[in-house]
């Protein structure tokens, strides 16, 4: 018999669901081998201040660079490694390696904010404080140039405990914003109690500006919104020059899409950077 989703549910152990556990079983073994084996890299994506045009930030995006398979998307491997568990030392690594880069580009004068999504998984672990604070210590980054993107499910069932890590996080001086906004959940009470300093507006929302009058309704309210409570906007997805024209017209504050870049490795980031303005985004 195998344990089902539910609380007492139980039911048999097919063939298929068999071969699924062994799948998953084997590709999470794949995983914790992949991360001994410094299989995983960071790939970075600008994030742009539509006011000054500057970068201001980049988000950190991994891939697994499988020796067979070649580069495989976190959307095919994230979800095992937070069944598994494996992703809280793959989600360390992230950090680490994230706050390396970003110390190199701030000692080549480019001061950059650096966003790292956190799975729910690492939220849940009581040393997630710690071990972030002690990471920023060890590579000598001030922790209000990191920003951890969550998502609105996180929120939606999290403890006291959860909350409390939170604050812990922001009393730092960690900033957190809310990865895909306006697909989770209907319920926005979340948004009181937690101490989020930023939304992203999902790209799902961006890739119909500005035809669609639905899109460009969801998009403006979010960001009405966001206005006044007082947080950050940044729009996801920015494909064309009139999504970005529509976002700046309507108060958006920053913008990350294929417009501005895609993902690319680090060094790549640093010959952008290069020839682009890089500017401190406004601290409040
Ligand atoms: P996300 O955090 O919402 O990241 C944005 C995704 O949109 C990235 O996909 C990015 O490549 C893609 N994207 C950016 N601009 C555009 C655009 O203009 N058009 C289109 N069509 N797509 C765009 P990616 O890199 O495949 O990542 C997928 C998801 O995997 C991420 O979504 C995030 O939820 C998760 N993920 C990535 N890295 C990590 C990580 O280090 N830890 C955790 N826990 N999750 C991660
Ligand atoms: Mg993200
Ligand atoms: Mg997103
Ligand atoms: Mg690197």
């Amino acid at each position: 018999y195998a344990k089902n989703g539910g609380k007492n549910a139980w039911r048999t152990f097919t063939p298929s669901m068999r071969d699924d556990a062994h799948k998953r079983f084997k590709l999470d073994n794949n995983l914790r081998r992949a991360l001994e084996r410094d299989e995983f890299v960071l790939h970075y994506q600008p994030q742009v201040d539509l006011k000054s045009g500057d970068i201001v930030g980049v988000e950190a995006l991994i891939r697994w660079v499988h020796p067979q398979l070649g580069m495989v998307s976190p959307s095919d491997f994230i979800p095992v490694a937070e069944d598994s568990g494996v992703i809280v030392p793959i989600g360390e690594w992230v950090l680490r390696e994230a706050c390396r880069d970003v110390k190199r580009w701030h000692e080549q004068g480019y001061p950059l904010r650096v966003a790292v999504n956190l799975s729910g998984r690492q939220l849940k672990e009581s040393a997630l404080v710690a071990n972030v604070l002690a990471t920023l210590r060890e590579v000598d980054v001030d922790p209000c140039w990191l920003e951890l993107e969550l998502t609105e499910s996180m929120l939606m069932d999290a403890s006291t405990d959860i909350l409390d890590r939170l604050h812990a996080l922001t009393d730092a001086g960690i900033q957190l914003a809310i990865d895909d906004f306006g697909t989770g959940y209907s319920s926005m009470s979340y948004l009181k109690t937690f101490p989020v300093r930023a939304l992203k507006v999902d790209r799902s929302f961006v890739r119909g500006l500005p035809q669609n009058p639905e899109d460009a309704a969801i998009t403006r309210a979010i960001i009405a919104m966001a206005r006044s409570l007082k947080m950050e906007v940044v729009a996801e997805g920015i494909e064309t020059q009139e999504q970005n024209d529509f976002l700046r017209a309507n108060g958006c504050d920053k913008s990350q899409g294929y417009l501005y870049g895609r993902p690319c490795p680090a060094a790549q980031i640093g010959q952008m950077l290069a020839r682009t303005r890089v500017g401190a985004c406004a601290v409040d």
